[in-house]
């Protein structure tokens, strides 16, 4: 079983529901348990700006899956849930789903880079990671309370406390 981290977003719809709904997805997933689930974080969109607010929270998996099996499975997730094929870059998603590290694993392919490319550019998948774990980036090989301290994201983001969601048995915290 190698440990997780996955990020998710929203900016469409019951943005808290969708984030809920994404974790028990998650949590259905064979050969997966989800172990741990950040707050859940309020962001303003990147590029196109003319949308709703993100809604942001990381989640912790121990899976079986490999990277690629489990990139498959999130896309499988993201169009159940109502995300079109097709869609623009940036723009409003009902969820995203992203890998951001696979263990201390290095992957490269056209579909999928892990550790998520941007992932230390980007404070809303920082900060939630870093209340889960500190795990290493193996690119970096920096701690991911470090990158935190270094990346240029200077973006507004607001822990929404009461939203805390627990995919783990399903209470609502
Ligand atoms: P973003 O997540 O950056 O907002 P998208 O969700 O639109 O953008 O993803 C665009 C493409 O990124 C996906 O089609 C996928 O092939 C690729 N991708 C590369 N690495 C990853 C990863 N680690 N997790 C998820 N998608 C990834
Ligand atoms: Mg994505």
């Amino acid at each position: 079983m190698k440990q997780v981290f996955i990020g998710l977003g929203s900016n469409i719809g019951e943005r808290l529901e969708n984030l809920r709904a994404a974790v028990q997805h998650l949590a259905a997933l064979p050969e997966t348990k989800v172990m741990k689930v950040s707050g859940v974080y309020e962001s303003e969109p990147l590029g196109f700006t003319e949308q709703e607010n993100f809604f942001n929270a990381v989640c912790e998996l121990e899976t079986a899956l490999q990277p690629e099996d489990l990139f498959l499975r999130l896309k499988q997730i993201e169009h159940l849930m109502g995300r079109p094929e097709q869609y623009e870059r940036w723009h409003p998603r009902v969820i995203d789903l992203d890998i951001l590290l696979y263990g201390s694993r290095i992957v490269e392919t056209p579909m999928l880079t892990v550790p998520h490319a941007e992932m230390h550019d980007r404070k809303f998948v920082l900060v939630p990671l870093s209340e889960l774990a500190d795990p290493v980036h193996p690119k970096f090989q920096k701690p991911v309370s470090q990158l935190l301290g270094e990346t240029s994201d200077t973006s507004m983001l607001t822990r929404r406390q009461i939203l805390n969601i627990d995919g783990t048995n399903g209470r609502n915290t």
